[in-house]
């Protein structure tokens, strides 16, 4: 049980982010929220399961805005216990075409940011005694796909920074670990199967059945859910010697 831990998930007003602010709050975390949209009822959902919330709207490509989130974080629960690194966005084109602005947001938001939250939370960690920090790269901080330089760039990053992080906390009771998810259906991915459709003049039920064919031989979607009790096990005690692991959760993606 994680009662009396607090839990920061960025970009967790939506799919997986929200799932895990779930599952952490069941464990009887309290849960510090973050990202845009509809973030009333992201709050509403997680204390409905009885966890103190609060939420942030920070945006993880500012590095100061990111401190004041981490600081109004610690002022109300003095510090965090545990930081799930999930925001992330998605752009797909040919390299050479790719938008620089693109480059750098996401750049920002799946790398950068990870190493903002990191370096701001570890000294409360390391005083406290106790520590989680699991990044939520993908398959694609394991392989690469067309059209997604960025996206792969950044999630390879996250990988390597996860290693280091997780050496650099070996002695004490904080660990460090990523999670590579392989397609979930969330935003991020309905708006690839409709750019898919589009791109092939086919509906959305068969862009979508391509997509899986192509890179997912379990021809099913990963649940969010199923992420979600991955890192609740990896903040639990049985895991204190996961340490640096790269965990895959992808219907067979990487084993090709
Ligand atoms: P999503 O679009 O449903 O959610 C993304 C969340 O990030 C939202 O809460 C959004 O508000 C937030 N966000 C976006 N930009 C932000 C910013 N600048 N600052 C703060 N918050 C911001 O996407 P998802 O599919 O749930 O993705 C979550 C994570 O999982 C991402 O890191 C993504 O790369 C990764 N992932 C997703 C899949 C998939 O198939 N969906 C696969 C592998 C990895």
């Amino acid at each position: 049980r994680l009662s009396g831990k607090t839990a920061l998930v960025t970009g967790s007003t939506s799919g997986i982010g929200l799932a895990i602010a779930c599952a952490l709050a069941r464990e009887g975390a309290n849960l510090v929220l973050n990202g845009f949209g509809d973030h009333a009822s992201a709050v509403a959902q997680v204390s409905a399961l009885g966890a103190d919330t609060m939420h942030s709207a920070a945006d993880m490509r500012r590095p100061e805005e990111i401190g004041a989130m981490m600081a109004a974080a610690a002022q109300r629960y003095g510090g965090v216990d545990i930081v799930v690194n999930n925001a992330g966005i998605q752009h797909t084109a040919p390299v050479e075409a790719f938008p620089v602005d693109k480059w750098d947001d996401i750049l920002a938001i799946n790398l950068t940011s990870a190493f903002h939250t990191t370096r701001l939370a570890l000294p409360s960690m390391r005083e406290r005694g106790w520590g989680r920090i699991v990044n939520v790269a993908s398959v694609h901080g394991l392989v690469a796909s067309a059209h997604k330089s960025a996206y792969v760039a950044a999630k390879h990053g996250l990988v390597g920074f996860t290693k280091t992080v997780a050496l650099e906390t070996a002695g004490q009771p904080i660990t460090c670990n990523a999670i590579c998810p392989g397609w979930v259906l969330t935003p991020l991915v309905e708006k690839q199967i409709e750019a898919r459709a589009a791109a092939d003049g086919i509906g959305i039920d068969e862009a979508t059945q391509m997509m899986l064919r192509e890179k997912q031989p379990s021809g099913q979607f990963v649940a969010a859910d199923e992420l979600a009790a991955l890192v609740a096990f990896l903040c639990g005690d049985a895991a204190r010697q996961v340490r640096g692991a790269i965990w895959n959760m992808d219907g067979g993606w990487v084993a090709q």
